[in-house]
C-alpha cells in the first residue's frame, strides 16, 4: 500500500483505489451519508461520500470519478440555502482540509486550505495580530464556500470577499494541481473566485488580510423617508452601513461601523436578545403559521424591542457577524447602487397593497439591505457596479414549514426590473438567457468551464440548470414541495 501513496493516482489499478479511498468514505448508514442545507430546504441523497484529510485523497476521488464517469461535488458546511451543494454523484466533504499553511504578517496574508471556517480563520488570524478584511452575517462557512459564491458583507467601499483572494491552489478535473492568480492563468482564476464550484476543486486560498481591528457600531432606527431623503450621505458616513427594514412600522433599524482603537464593550444583554428576540419571537413565529396577521405583530414585537440607540464596540468579526436566527428560506439580490432608492419605494409600494388587502401577504421580517463596491469577477452580483443587496427570509419556526413562494415571486418581479442580479448561494429560477444579459462577461465564463472540465464532472444540478441551461428534472433537490 506505501507505493499506492507515492503513485500518481492514474497509475493505481481500480481495486486499490477503492482501498485507498474506503478509509474517508462515509457508511451509508451513517446520517452523514445524506446531505441537507443548513436552512433544511433542500436535501440529497449522493452516491458516495467522502471525507479526505489531504490534498491526495482528493486527488484519488477525482480521479475514481474520471473513471466512473461520475460528478464530484465539493461541500462546505452546507450553509447556501439553494441547492448549490447538492449531488447525485460524489459529494467531497471538506471540512478535514481546514489548516492553515502560511500566515505573513509582513506582506498582510494567510494561506489557508479551502475547508477551514472562517471562526476557525479568525481565531488563527488573531494569534497573529490579523483579522479578515470585511465579513458578512455568519463565520460558519468554509473559506472555498464564501470565495465560490462571491459571499458579501457590507461596507460600499468594500467589495465582496472573493475580491481579496490574490491566488488559489486547484485540483482540475484532468487530476491536475495548478496555481492561479492574476498574473498566473488570469482566466481561470477569475471565474474560480466566483466559481460555483465548477471550475475545480479548490484546494488553498491565499487572501489579503489586515491588522487585526475594532469596530464601532452605532445602531439606530430611523424612518424609513429620512433613510430614502438621506441615502448617500448614510450609505458614506461610516466604512460599513448596513439596514433592516420594518416595513409595517416604516422604520429601518441603520447600523453604521468603523474601525476604532477604543477599547471593547460589546452590546445586547441575554435577556432581550436571547430570550425576548430569540425563544419568545420563534414561539409567535410558529403561531404566525396558523395566524397569518401575527406575522405583523411579530414584525413590530421585533422592531419595537431593537428600538433603542446602541452603541457597541468588539472585534471586527464580532460585530460583523449577526444572529440569523432559525432555519429560513431566503432570497437576496444585487441591484446596481444607483436603482437602490427606486427599488427600496417600489418594494415598499408593493408591502402596503400586501398589508391592505384582508388576504395579502403577511411576511417575515426584516428586510435586510446592504452595500458593496463594484468589481472585474466575472460572475459576482458586483460585477461592473456598487451594488445595494436586498434580502427577506420567510423563519422556519422549530424547523416547520412556511409559505413563501407567492412572496418570492412578488419580491423578485420588482428587483428584477432594477437590474437585479441573484445571490448564486440563494434559490433563484434565472436561466442562462437571463443571466447573459445580466453578465457581460458570461460567456467567457462557460468557456473557461469547458475547457478545464470538457466532460462536466463539476457541473452538479443546479449548474446544469441555471449555467448551461440543460433542463434536470425541475429542483430535484427540494425538501418539500409546496
Ligand atoms: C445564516 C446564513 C447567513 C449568511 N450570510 C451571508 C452573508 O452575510 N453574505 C453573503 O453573501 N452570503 C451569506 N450567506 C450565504 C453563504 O455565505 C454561502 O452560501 C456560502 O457559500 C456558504 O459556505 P459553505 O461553506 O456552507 O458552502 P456550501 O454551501 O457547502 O457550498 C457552497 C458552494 O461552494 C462550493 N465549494 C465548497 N467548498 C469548495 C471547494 N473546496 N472547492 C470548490 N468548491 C467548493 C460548493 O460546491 C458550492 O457550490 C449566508 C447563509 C446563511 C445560511
Amino acid at each position: 500500500m506505501a507505493s499506492q501513496l507515492t503513485a500518481r493516482p492514474s497509475d493505481i489499478p481500480l481495486q486499490n483505489l477503492y482501498n485507498l479511498l474506503q478509509p474517508i468514505t462515509i457508511s451509508p448508514r451513517s446520517p452523514a451519508a445524506t446531505f441537507s442545507n443548513w436552512g433544511q430546504t433542500f436535501y440529497c441523497t449522493p452516491l458516495a461520500v467522502f471525507e479526505p484529510e489531504t490534498e491526495f485523497q482528493c486527488e484519488l476521488i477525482v480521479e475514481l470519478a474520471r473513471r466512473e464517469g461520475k460528478v464530484v461535488r465539493a461541500v462546505g458546511v452546507g450553509h447556501s440555502p439553494s441547492d448549490l451543494a447538492c449531488t447525485n454523484g460524489f459529494m467531497m466533504r471538506t471540512t478535514k482540509l481546514n489548516r492553515v499553511l502560511e500566515v505573513n504578517a509582513e506582506k498582510r496574508y494567510v494561506v489557508a486550505q479551502g475547508g477551514i471556517t472562517l471562526h476557525d480563520l479568525h481565531a488563527e488570524l488573531a494569534k497573529n495580530n490579523l483579522a479578515m478584511i470585511n465579513v458578512g452575517s455568519i463565520s460558519d462557512q468554509t473559506l472555498a464556500g464564501i470565495v465560490t459564491t462571491a459571499t458579501h458583507g457590507s461596507g460600499i467601499g468594500y467589495g465582496v470577499m472573493s475580491t481579496h483572494v490574490l491566488s488559489l491552489t486547484l485540483l482540475l478535473a484532468d487530476g491536475s494541481l495548478v496555481s492561479c492568480s492574476r498574473n498566473e492563468r488570469a482566466d481561470l482564476f477569475v471565474a474560480s473566485i466566483c466559481g460555483l464550484g465548477s471550475t475545480g476543486i479548490i484546494l488553498s486560498i491565499q487572501m489579503e488580510v489586515e491588522p487585526a481591528f475594532r469596530l464601532k457600531e452605532v445602531q439606530e432606527s430611523l424612518p424609513f423617508k429620512y433613510i430614502m431623503e438621506n441615502l448617500d450621505e448614510l450609505v458614506y458616513s461610516a466604512e460599513h452601513v448596513r439596514f433592516w427594514w420594518f416595513p409595517t412600522k416604516d422604520i429601518i433599524r441603520c447600523s453604521s461601523a468603523d474601525r476604532t482603537l477604543e477599547p471593547k464593550k460589546p452590546a445586547g444583554s441575554w435577556w432581550w436578545h436571547t430570550f425576548v428576540g430569540y425563544h419568545v419571537v420563534q414561539l409567535l413565529l410558529y403561531f404566525g403559521r396558523y395566524f397569518m396577521n401575527f406575522n405583523t405583530w411579530i414584525a413590530n414585537l421585533a422592531c419595537w424591542l431593537s428600538s433603542k440607540k446602541s452603541v457597541g464596540i468588539d472585534d471586527g468579526h464580532r460585530i460583523f457577524n449577526v444572529d440569523c436566527r432559525y432555519p429560513q428560506h431566503t432570497t437576496e439580490w444585487a441591484i446596481p447602487y444607483e436603482n437602490s432608492q427606486a427599488c427600496l419605494l417600489e418594494l415598499r409600494n408593493w408591502l402596503e397593497q400586501e398589508r391592505k388587502d384582508p388576504h395579502g401577504l403577511r411576511p417575515h421580517f426584516p428586510v435586510e439591505i446592504r452595500f458593496s463596491a463594484g468589481d472585474d469577477i466575472w460572475l459576482s452580483p458586483s460585477n461592473g457596479h456598487r451594488t445595494c443587496w436586498i434580502g427577506i427570509v420567510q423563519y422556519k419556526p422549530y424547523g416547520f414549514n412556511v409559505p413563501y413562494r407567492k412572496l418570492f415571486e412578488g419580491f423578485e418581479n420588482i428587483v428584477a426590473r432594477h437590474q437585479g442580479r441573484p445571490h448564486w448561494a440563494k434559490a433563484h429560477r434565472l436561466q442562462p438567457d437571463g443571466l447573459r444579459k445580466l453578465y457581460p462577461r458570461f460567456d467567457d465564463f462557460i468557456r473557461v468551464i469547458e475547457s478545464v472540465d470538457p466532460c462536466g464532472m463539476f457541473r452538479n444540478e443546479y449548474i446544469e440548470r441555471h449555467i448551461m441551461g440543460r433542463p434536470v428534472g425541475g429542483r430535484i433537490h427540494k425538501l418539500r414541495q409546496e
